[in-house]
């Protein structure tokens, strides 16, 4: 592993390994997202990904980071981002982000989701899509020699043009050896600023989306992040490696 600046480029080793993780993540979100119906807590969806992980021999990143007691992060309508397992029902019109993370042979690799129960409003409908989109819209500036925060203004300016808003106190990171290394990579900013993107790069680029305003809170359990305005956020997030062919998407399903 080599670095450049605090980024480290890992080697066509590291990137094997990070391949296999990426995999093996995808997989076991794809199964996960099948378990997210009407009638079933957070808890029990942390259940199904606790025995998935187990299945595929790799072990959850989140499970006691910095205390946090999930295997994974189920967040729901308003809230954003770090939702704890735990006895909320997901109901039919809900909209469920799922953020999953997995260590492989000491390699982390991190995704997640947000889906619909059941039948949604046009509107969630609209936010999920354009989050999707979001997450797509910054991979596609993940070429060497851009600079980083070409990924976070092309999400920034996506959203916005949608009449949704970015969430600004959470961001996306580099990945590898360990689940958050630098760089960090915010969802928002001017074009053509930071570092430039460089092949042996792994990123895990995750905008979250609020359909109203960007400011979110902490709620009492010390993680759970909700929007301030109390209004639907939606997540999506994939670790992507810079190649000198462009973006790889290590967690595509
Ligand atoms: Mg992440």
């Amino acid at each position: 592993m080599k670095a450049t600046n605090s980024i480290s480029l890992k080697t066509q080793e590291e990137l094997r390994i990070l391949r296999e993780a990426g995999r093996i993540l995808s997989v076991i979100i794809k199964e996960l997202k099948c378990s997210l119906t009407a009638g079933v807590t957070t808890k029990e969806v942390d259940a199904a990904a606790e025995r998935l992980m187990k299945e595929y021999g790799v072990t959850a990143a989140f499970k006691g980071y910095r205390g946090f007691p999930g295997c994974v992060c189920v967040s729901v309508n308003e809230e954003v981002v770090h939702g704890i397992p735990g006895s909320r029902l997901l109901k039919e019109g809900d909209i469920v982000s799922l953020d999953v993370g997995i260590v492989h042979n000491d390699y982390y690799a991190d995704t997640a989701v947000t889906v619909g129960i059941g039948n949604i409003s046009a509107e969630l409908q609209r936010l999920l899509d354009v989050t999707y989109q979001a997450l797509y819209k910054g991979i596609e500036q993940v070429r060497e020699d851009n600079h980083l925060s070409d990924i976070s203004h092309a999400i920034q300016e996506f959203v916005e043009s949608h009449h949704f808003s970015i969430v600004r106190d959470f961001v996306g990171h580099g990945i590898g050896r360990r689940l958050h290394e630098d760089p960090e990579i915010p969802n928002y900013g001017p074009p053509h600023n930071g570092p430039l993107l460089k092949e042996g790069m792994v990123l895990a680029i995750e905008p979250m989306v609020n359909a109203g305003v960007w400011q979110t809170r902490i709620l009492e359990d010390g993680w759970t992040v909700v929007t301030q305005d109390g209004k639907p956020s939606a997540h999506f997030e994939h670790t992507v490696a810079v190649t000198a062919r462009g973006p790889e998407i290590l967690t595509r399903i």
